[in-house]
């Protein structure tokens, strides 16, 4: 059954090297039931990556039915690249500082070495669906989403 959700509903773009993976491939904990629920929310999930079109990790870890699509991450000047895209994110989540505050989204703590404990998906997931429904986040590792 779907979620029954208020929330505005947005294209969320997921890093993948040390935001949803690991340095060994393996798929940060809780990634995949975080994920799950943001598209359960009504929001559509892109992986982006620097490093090519990365279909194969999700496939791997068998993400493909929650993810609309695999695209090359520009890796310099954010605003201007991301005008020229068809598609556009409303909330980037990446490791990567520079990003995020050029587009707006999250600032994922760096996941380098598998650890059972991390938390982060859950972080994200409260982060994301808080800005969700009230447009806003006090969290320190968010940033608001500029237009372009
Ligand atoms: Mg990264």
């Amino acid at each position: 059954m779907a979620a029954i959700s208020n929330n505005a509903q947005y294209k969320i773009f997921f890093d993948v090297d040390y935001t949803l993976l690991g340095v060994d491939g393996s798929l940060r904990p809780n990634a995949r039931d975080a994920l799950q629920r943001l598209v359960d929310d009504g929001h559509q999930i892109y992986v982006w990556s620097g490093n090519g079109i990365r279909w194969r990790d999700i496939r791997k870890h068998e993400l493909e039915s929650l993810v609309v699509d695999c695209i090359e991450k520009p890796v310099t000047d954010y605003a201007n690249a991301v005008s020229t895209m068809d598609i556009k994110p409303d909330l980037v989540v990446d490791d990567h500082l520079e990003i995020v505050a050029a587009l707006g989204g999250v600032w994922a703590r760096t996941y380098y070495f598998p650890n059972s404990k991390d938390n982060e998906m859950e972080d994200i997931f409260r982060v994301i669906t808080e800005w969700a429904q009230t447009g806003a986040s006090d969290d320190p590792r968010f940033r608001a989403p500029s237009r372009y």
